[in-house]
């Protein structure tokens, strides 16, 4: 059973439909103000929780963001992540892979990057760019990316055995969303380096990447790896929503101050 509940969770054998998915905030959250306050306050207790799951050096947590071209990763982890522990959070982004990683198996980079005991590990894109821009893009035919989403359940499986509890999400924006957030990249010289062609490319082809979003999610929201689906067009509702799962989810694990190794009842100090 999925340990945190939320309007935002594709049960796993449950068909999620993206084009009926909301992508506004408006729609879950009476008020803008009031969300706002209850990201201040989530935020405070997502750093206390990281600072003990730190100190206990039992568990790992994995944070999955997975989005179109301007959906808010960036954003997400500046917002949601400030003021945590830098040494207790390893944020990894994957890129186009170098020569070497393609000379593995599309995993390997993947699994180094996975988080150690007592860290959060959170990844700007993921393993899940191989069944996503290398499907729509044709970068290997079927044959190869069609029995990668059982092989990403496997692998996920595996990491979830060692001790880590992940948490996945796709922040979903509305193509006109999308359209702004492009525009105030190329009004602004201070965001021209966000901005590249092939994200012009990649937003002609949106319909092909909501159907491989549609099914990497369905295909891949599990019990020990499930996904969220976090409507993202209002930032002030993404990072609500966002914060209070990964609280619930650290509550859920419940980590814990470990005891001293030496006895130090009775000792004071000269
Ligand atoms: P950005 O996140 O804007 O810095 O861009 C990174 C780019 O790398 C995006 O266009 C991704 O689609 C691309 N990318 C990431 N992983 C892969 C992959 N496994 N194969 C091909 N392209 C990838
Ligand atoms: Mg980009």
């Amino acid at each position: 059973m999925p340990a945190v509940n939320s309007p935002h969770l594709i049960k796993p054998g449950s068909r999620f439909d993206i084009r009926a998915t909301k992508t506004h905030g408006d729609n879950y959250h009476p008020s803008r103000k009031e969300a706002e306050e209850q990201f201040e306050e989530l935020r405070e207790e997502l750093i206390q929780w990281q600072y003990k799951l730190y100190a206990e050096q039992k568990q790992k947590l994995l944070v999955v963001l997975q989005a179109m071209d301007a959906g808010g990763k960036d954003g997400t982890i500046r917002k949601v992540f400030t003021g945590v522990n830098p040494q207790g959070v390893e944020v990894t982004s994957f890129k186009v892979p170098s020569k070497e990683e393609l000379s593995h198996d599309f995993l390997w980079r993947i699994h180094k990057a996975a988080p150690a005991t007592g860290m959060i590990g959170v990844f700007n894109r993921s393993h899940y760019e191989d069944v996503l821009v290398v499907r729509v893009e044709n970068i290997v035919p079927e044959s190869v990316w069609r029995p990668r989403y059982e092989t990403i359940n496997h692998f996920e499986k595996l990491l979830a055995d060692a001790g880590t509890r992940i948490v996945k999400f796709y922040l979903h924006i509305s193509r006109d969303e999308q359209k702004e957030r492009f525009q105030e990249r190329l009004d602004n010289p201070g965001k021209h380096w966000k901005f590249s062609m092939d994200d012009l490319r990649k937003r002609e082809q949106w319909d092909d990447y909501m159907d491989a979003y549609e099914d990497a999610l369905n295909n891949c929201s599990t019990n020990h790896a499930l996904w969220y689906v976090i409507p993202a067009d209002s930032k002030w509702y993404r990072n609500y929503a966002i914060t209070k799962i990964l609280v619930e989810t650290l509550r859920d694990m419940n980590p814990d101050y470990p005891e001293s190794e030496d006895d130090l009842s009775g000792v004071v100090i000269e």
